[in-house]
């Protein structure tokens, strides 16, 4: 008895100091996701992937129409406006880490079927230069990677794609400048058959180009990359 009331006093204070808030509008809410109902509610999903190769929507199948065997489809949950946006800069810049969990479960719930017939053997994440982790101190498509894994019974392969030259974040540049600015910053092991095909996680994809940079990385060695999973999708 006396540590529960022990553990609650604790909340308590906690609570006061640090009061639990939604991560989209700042109001005061208690839930485990830490986004309230009228947050939820205000976020668009998407019903589709996209092809990121010819920048369509995919209506069913794992394959785009027009590209074929150049498809590159993201599966992605929903538009990048407020209140996602908030809730992204939240996750990405404050230390704030249950949107990992929250996004892992819906975008594995909403694309189950899709990404079960990628047929993918392993989750990667689309890593940050190491310097910057440190910075950071995590990397948020890791831990939703790990999330995801971990829903999906695959493997997390967190240890083949390295990113192993430090440029501008792609948020800073205008569109035209950001292949340019990612080209050539992934480096990848070769593949070793265990693990061929994979599904590549970010959190945010704007233009395409980092997670098509890393895709191609990763072809060159060998790997297949069968889809690519993110929260969130637009411009900034
Ligand atoms: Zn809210
Ligand atoms: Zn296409």
């Amino acid at each position: 008895m006396r540590a529960i009331a022990e553990q609650e006093w604790l909340k308590g204070f906690l609570d006061f100091f640090f009061p639990p808030l939604c991560l989209g509008c700042g109001i005061f809410y208690e839930g485990e996701d830490s986004i309230c109902a009228t947050c939820f509610q205000k976020i668009e999903e998407f019903d589709h992937p996209f092809c990121l190769n010819c920048d369509s929507i995919v209506p069913s199948d794992s394959q785009c129409p027009i590209c074929i065997k150049n498809s590159a489809l993201l599966y992605v949950f929903a538009d990048y406006r407020s209140p996602l946006k908030e809730i992204i800069i939240n996750f990405k810049f404050r230390g704030i880490i249950s949107p990992a969990k929250t996004f892992a479960l819906l975008i594995a719930s909403k694309f189950e079927k899709q990404l079960a017939k990628l047929n993918a053997q392993a989750i990667v994440p689309i890593p940050l230069h190491a310097a910057r982790k440190n910075h950071r101190g995590y990397n948020q498509a890791e831990l939703l990677a790990r999330e995801l894994a971990s829903i999906t019974n695959l493997e997390l392969a967190d240890n083949i794609l390295y990113r192993h030259k430090r440029r501008r974040p792609q948020s800073r540049l205008k569109l035209e400048k950001r292949k340019a600015n990612v080209a050539g910053v992934f480096a990848a092991v070769e593949c070793e058959n265990e693990i061929k095909r994979i599904i590549l996680v970010d959190d945010v994809v704007t233009s395409g180009a980092t997670v098509l940079e890393a895709k191609k990385c990763l072809e060159k060695k060998g790997y297949t990359v069968a889809g690519i999973v993110a929260i969130t999708h637009g411009l900034l």
